[in-house]
């Protein structure tokens, strides 16, 4: 019997999957106890701007064995009698920074149960040696592997405000590098950073048209209480001044700009409600989606009828 797929008016990842393997594909939040260079003094000591302090990571489940964190994640992400499978997913800081025979270890510890059909992996575009790039390619050869790298916007004005660490040249040729393996890139893309507005968003589409990776999640940026990216809004008297029905206006232009054939992962932010400083309405991810689905059906509008081969 194939299980029922989303009938989105974009490419969504859980359909994607569902098409595939024809199982609910649930992703589990994995803390593989890793740093980011970005973090340890290596690059710089105060990260990006936005990271929060478990390293973007909300939803993993501290830094127990990774047979004791997949055993956890599956209890509270598994429905009973819904035919499921699962992907690791090495979330919170840079999971290819470190010792390559650590590296190896960890991801074949994830992949020990036959129902973790592969693994999501989380890092930085700088941090892909060839010998990282060549365990990434003989586990995409035998298992299906997700490599998402934070992109965030293609500005380098951007980049060095949120305190990236390096710049769009070298995202570029990471991205570039996983793809000549075959292996599938997903880009994070913000938007509502500050200073940034519509041309940026644009701009930052047009490169992931002309790349091309397999897939994009797009968040809207929301603040911490007691972050740096919070301190920043105080300290420069700015005002964050996107509403929802704004966000999701650009999140459809967006999408009807978009390849079709890119898989779409996310269209929310994914804080924990409870640290959310503002906006407020990021909290409530079920009325963005909802509202983002209305209109594009009430429109008649879909992924990529905008999108013109350049
Ligand atoms: S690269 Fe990721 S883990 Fe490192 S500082 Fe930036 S958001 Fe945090």
């Amino acid at each position: 019997m194939r299980i029922e797929i989303n009938k989105k008016r974009y490419r969504d990842y859980d359909s994607y999957m569902k098409e595939k393997v024809n199982k609910k594909i649930i992703k589990l939040p994995l803390d593989g106890g890793f740093t980011c260079p970005n973090r340890d003094g290596t690059i710089s000591k105060e990260g990006c701007i936005f990271c929060s302090e478990s390293g973007s990571g909300e939803w993993t489940f501290g830094k127990k064995s990774i047979r004791e964190q997949i055993s956890h994640q599956k209890a509270r992400l598994s429905k009973e009698g819904r035919p499921e499978a699962y992907l690791g997913y090495f979330q919170n800081f840079t999971n290819t920074y470190g010792d390559l025979s650590r590296l190896r270890k960890l991801y074949y510890e994830a992949l020990t149960d036959d129902d973790i059909i592969g693994l999501a992996i989380a890092t930085r575009a700088d941090c892909l040696s060839d010998q990282v790039l060549d365990l990434l390619e003989e586990i995409n050869d035998k298992y299906f592997l997700i490599v998402e790298l934070g992109m965030q916007s293609v500005n380098d004005r951007t980049l060095a405000l949120i305190n990236r660490g390096y710049d769009h040249v070298t995202f570029d040729s990471g991205l570039k590098k996983l793809k000549a393996r075959g292996i599938k890139v997903l880009v994070h893309m913000i938007v509502g950073l500050p200073f940034e507005g519509y041309d940026d968003y644009i701009k930052t589409i047009s490169y992931i048209n002309e790349a091309a990776p397999w897939g994009i999640k797009i968040h809207n940026l929301y603040v911490e209480e007691n972050s740096k990216l919070e301190k920043f809004y105080q300290e420069n008297k700015l005002t964050y001044g996107m509403d929802m029905d704004e966000y999701v206006k650009i999140v459809i232009e967006i999408l009807r700009k978009l390849r079709p054939e890119i898989v779409i992962n996310r269209l929310t932010g994914d804080g924990i409600n409870d640290k959310i400083a503002f906006p407020i309405w990021s909290k409530n991810k079920a009325k963005i989606l909802t509202s983002i689905d209305k209109i594009m059906k009430d429109k008649n509008y879909r992924q990529g009828d905008l999108w013109k081969e350049e």
